[in-house]
């Protein structure tokens, strides 16, 4: 168990499901304002989003944390 690595999960979902997970695009990066794009620019190479719930979430160290909701 701890010789498997851990995969991006999403942090809001129940289970934390590792399935449609992906990585986050400029695109969508740039669609948020604020503090949201402010934290999810510093933290870009980690960021991914959750395509069940639109949560993205920075993933590292074996750790998902929240970053903010995906705009359309
Ligand atoms: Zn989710």
């Amino acid at each position: 168990m701890l010789d498997e690595p851990v995969k991006p999960h999403c942090p809001k979902c129940k289970g934390k499901p590792t399935t449609g997970q992906r990585k986050l695009t400029e695109g969508e990066r740039d669609k948020l304002t604020g503090n949201a794009w402010k934290a999810a620019a510093a933290r870009f190479d980690t960021a991914y989003v959750c395509k069940t719930c639109s949560a993205i979430y920075s993933h590292q160290n074996g750790f998902s944390t929240y970053i903010a909701r995906l705009k359309n």
